[in-house]
C-alpha cells in the first residue's frame, strides 16, 4: 500500500515538474489559434499589441535568408479617444532549442536597426469598411500608431527549433516559434514545375470530358499527367484568409512562407512602402546561391509581372508594381541576396519592359542583352532559336492572347495594338507562341546552359484561371487541354533527350475555382425558347445528361468542334449578375457583367453572347457589390508527381511545405561550404 502511494506521489512530481517547465518564466510561448474575423489589424499578428514577421509556426531551410520585422501596436478601439503614445522601448531576445535567451543584435552580430515610426489605419469592422454613416458622420477606422524595428537578411545556420520574443509596455511579452528541420538528401537533378493557375479537379475531369474518347463510358486514355506516379493534395489558403490570390499562393510554392492577399515573397507589415515588407529567399534565389551552375526558366502565358511568375523574381507587398518587378527580375533588391536572372524568360508584359510604363523609361530589351540575353518576340523567332545563350521571349502587351484566339479566332487579335517592340503595331494571334512552344524551347535552352548541373522550369498555364473568373468555359479547358498537350510532349522531349529518369515533375494549381459539372445542355433547345421553365428543361441530368459533342478526330489531343450542340452544364459557386446560355463567344473574348447605371454595382452585359442576354437562364449575385468577376474558393488542390523526389507529394500538405519538398528533392536544404 505504502509502496503504491509513493509510486503515485513521485509520478505527480515528475508531471507537475514537467507541466512547470513549459509554462515557467523562461519560456512564454503558447500556440495560439487564429482569432475570428473578418477584419484582422494585420495578417499573421495575433497578439493585442506586437507583431513578430515572419510570424509564428515559420519554417525555414539551414542558411536561407530572411528579414525579420516586429511591430508594435499603440491604439484605441474607441475611436472618440486621441491614439495612445507609440510603444518605444521593447526589447526583441531570440533563443535555440530552449536556450539562454540573447539580444537579437548580440546573437545576429548585428547593430541595433534604426526604430521606425508610422500610423495607419484598422479598418476594423463591415461599417467602418463602407464608410457607413451613424449619428450623422461615417464609421471610422481605428488609428494605430506602429513602432518598428526590421533587421533585414538574416539566416538560421542550424536545424533546430528557435523563437523570438518581445517584451513591451509593463510586462507584456509576444513569442514566436520557428522550425530548421533537418532532412535527408534526396536528388532530382531537374525540377519542372507547371501551374495551372485557378484549376481545381472539377476542371480537370471536364477537360478529360471534352479532350478525351469513351466508349460504354470508359475513357480510351486519360490527360497526360494523370498517368503519373504520385497524385497529392495541397492545402492553399493563406496566413491571414481562406482563399488566397494568386501573389500569396505562388508565394507560398516560391518561399515555404504563406502570406497575405497581393504579397510576392514578403509577409506583410503595417507600414505603407510596398518595398520595406520583411522578405523571405525564394527557390530561385536559393538555386543561384547553392547550385549556380543549374539554369533557371520562367514561363507563362500571362504577363511576365503577373503574380504567379513574379512570385519566383521579385520581392514587393503589391502585386500591381510591375515596373519594379520588371526591374527586379535582372537587378534584384537591395540589402538582399543577388537577383535571380533566370536563363530563361517567356512572357507577356512587354508594356513594363520598353516604353512610357517601364520603369524611369528604361529599354528593358536592351538591358536584358547586355545582360547576355539573346532576345525574341514573336513564335517563329522562338522556334528558330537554337542558341546557348540566356534567352527573353516577350511576345505581347499584357498576357498572351488565349488557345482560342492563338488558334480558332485570329482575327480577334486584329487591331490589339500590343506588339512587344511597343510600335504600336498589332501582337497576331498567330504570331504567338503557345505554353507548348514556349515550355519545349526553355527546355532546349535550359538543357544547354545547366549541362550535368540540370535545371529547375516553371511553367504557368495561366489563363485557366483567367478564364474562370468570367465563366469563359470553353477557353478554360483549351487552356487547360493546352497544358496537357504541353505535358505530353514534354515527358516525350525528356525521355528524347535522356532526361526524364532524372527529372521531377509537378503538376498543380495554386488555388481553385469552384467550378463543376452538373450535367448538360441542349443549347439549340435552349436558345429556341422564350420560357425559363423549358429553357430549365435543356439542362440534362442523371441519365439525361448522355454525353457532350466534343471529338478529337485529327488526334492533335484538342476537340476538332468546340461548339458542339450538347456542352457540359457547368459553372461555379459564385458571381456577379448575368445570363448563362453557355454559347462560345466567337467575334470577342467572354464579359458577362459589366458596372450598372448606379457605377457602384454590376449588372448582366447586354453584348455578352455567350449568356444570350436576357434569354439565357439568369445568374444572381451572391458577391459582394464590389466583385465584378467569380473569385476563387478555398477547396485544396491536386498535385501530381512524377520522377525522383515524388514520393514527397503523395499526401495530403500545405502550399507553404511545397517549397521545402521541391528544395529536398533538389538537395538544396544543406548550407555549401562557401556559407559560413
Ligand atoms: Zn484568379
Amino acid at each position: 500500500m505504502k509502496i503504491t502511494l509513493l509510486t503515485v506521489f513521485s509520478l505527480a512530481t515528475i508531471c507537475s515538474s514537467a507541466l512547470a517547465g513549459s509554462t515557467s518564466s523562461t519560456s512564454s510561448y503558447k500556440l495560439r489559434p487564429d482569432p475570428e474575423g473578418q477584419f484582422p489589424r494585420l495578417g499573421a499578428c495575433p497578439d493585442a499589441h506586437a507583431c513578430i514577421f515572419p510570424p509564428d509556426v515559420s519554417q525555414f531551410i539551414p542558411g536561407a535568408y530572411f528579414d525579420l520585422r516586429v511591430e508594435l501596436h499603440a491604439y484605441d478601439e474607441d475611436t472618440s479617444k486621441p491614439t495612445p503614445a507609440p510603444y518605444t522601448q521593447f526589447k526583441t531576445t531570440v533563443r535555440k532549442n530552449n536556450g539562454p535567451w540573447s539580444d537579437v543584435n548580440r546573437y545576429f552580430d548585428l547593430p541595433n536597426p534604426k526604430l521606425e515610426e508610422w500610423n495607419f489605419s484598422w479598418v476594423n469592422s463591415i461599417d467602418a469598411h463602407l464608410g457607413t454613416i451613424k449619428d450623422g458622420k461615417p464609421v471610422s477606422p481605428v488609428n494605430v500608431a506602429v513602432s518598428s524595428r526590421a533587421w533585414r537578411k538574416l539566416k538560421f545556420k542550424e536545424a533546430g527549433s528557435y523563437e523570438i520574443k518581445v517584451e513591451y509596455g509593463p510586462k507584456q511579452s509576444y513569442t514566436v516559434k520557428y522550425t530548421v528541420p533537418k532532412k535527408p538528401k534526396q536528388k532530382a537533378k531537374n525540377v519542372i514545375l507547371f501551374i495551372s493557375d485557378g484549376t481545381n479537379t472539377g476542371m480537370i475531369t471536364a477537360a478529360r470530358a471534352v479532350a478525351k474518347a469513351h466508349t460504354s463510358g470508359k475513357y480510351h486514355e486519360f490527360l497526360s499527367f494523370e498517368s503519373f506516379d504520385n497524385l497529392g493534395h495541397v492545402i492553399t489558403n493563406s496566413v491571414d484568409s481562406l482563399t488566397t490570390d494568386s501573389a500569396n499562393s505562388a508565394s507560398a510554392y516560391s518561399t515555404g512562407h504563406k502570406s497575405s492577399v497581393n504579397a510576392l515573397s514578403v509577409y506583410c507589415d503595417s507600414s505603407e512602402d510596398p518595398f520595406d515588407d520583411p522578405k523571405v529567399e525564394s527557390i530561385t534565389e536559393l538555386i543561384r546561391r547553392r547550385q549556380p551552375n543549374k539554369a533557371i526558366g520562367i514561363v507563362t502565358t500571362a504577363y511576365g509581372q503577373d503574380a504567379t511568375p513574379a512570385a519566383f523574381v521579385s520581392h514587393t507587398r503589391k502585386r500591381s508594381t510591375y515596373q519594379e518587378i520588371s526591374d527586379q527580375i535582372i537587378n534584384g533588391v537591395p540589402d538582399w541576396t543577388d537577383p535571380v536572372i533566370p536563363d530563361v524568360w517567356l512572357t507577356g508584359g512587354a508594356e513594363y519592359f520598353k516604353g512610357p510604363l517601364s520603369l524611369n523609361g528604361t529599354d528593358y530589351y536592351k538591358e536584358f542583352s547586355k545582360k547576355g540575353y539573346k532576345v525574341v518576340q514573336n513564335k517563329k523567332d522562338l522556334n528558330n532559336y537554337n542558341g546557348k545563350d540566356k534567352l527573353m521571349g516577350v511576345f505581347r502587351q499584357g498576357s498572351l492572347d488565349v488557345w482560342f484566339e492563338r488558334n480558332l479566332y485570329v482575327n480577334n487579335t486584329v487591331g490589339n495594338k500590343a506588339a512587344p517592340d511597343m510600335s504600336g503595331k498589332d501582337a497576331l494571334g498567330s504570331d504567338q507562341p503557345g505554353l507548348e512552344d514556349m515550355t519545349i524551347k526553355a527546355l532546349e535552352t535550359l538543357k544547354k546552359r545547366g549541362g550535368d548541373d540540370g535545371f529547375f522550369l516553371m511553367s504557368e498555364a495561366a489563363s485557366v484561371d483567367k478564364k474562370l473568373h468570367v465563366f469563359d468555359f470553353p477557353r478554360a479547358f483549351a487552356e487547360l487541354v493546352e497544358l496537357d498537350v504541353t505535358i505530353k510532349k514534354t515527358v516525350e522531349w525528356l525521355k528524347k533527350n535522356g532526361e526524364y529518369e532524372d527529372t521531377l515533375i509537378l503538376v498543380t494549381a495554386d488555388h481553385a475555382h469552384s467550378f463543376d459539372v452538373w450535367g448538360s445542355v441542349d443549347r439549340n433547345y435552349l436558345s429556341g425558347h422564350v420560357d425559363n421553365t423549358a429553357k430549365l428543361n435543356s439542362i440534362g441530368v442523371y441519365g439525361q445528361s448522355g454525353w457532350p459533342g466534343y471529338f478529337d478526330t485529327n488526334g492533335d489531343g484538342f476537340p476538332d468542334n468546340w461548339t458542339p450542340n450538347i456542352v457540359l452544364a457547368a459553372g461555379t459557386s459564385n458571381g456577379p449578375d448575368h445570363y448563362e446560355a453557355w454559347n462560345t463567344s466567337k467575334d470577342e473574348i467572354r464579359n458577362p457583367s459589366i458596372t450598372g447605371p448606379d457605377k457602384l454595382t454590376y449588372i448582366p452585359n447586354p453584348e455578352d453572347a455567350a449568356g444570350d442576354y436576357q434569354k439565357g437562364l439568369k445568374w444572381n449575385s451572391n458577391l459582394p457589390t464590389e466583385e465584378n468577376q467569380g473569385v476563387h474558393s478555398m477547396s485544396d488542390v491536386f498535385i501530381y508527381s512524377n520522377g525522383p523526389g515524388s514520393d514527397l507529394f503523395k499526401k495530403t500538405f500545405e502550399n507553404w511545405d511545397l517549397f521545402f519538398k521541391m528544395a529536398e528533392a533538389m538537395d538544396l536544404l544543406r548550407p555549401t561550404k562557401k556559407e559560413n
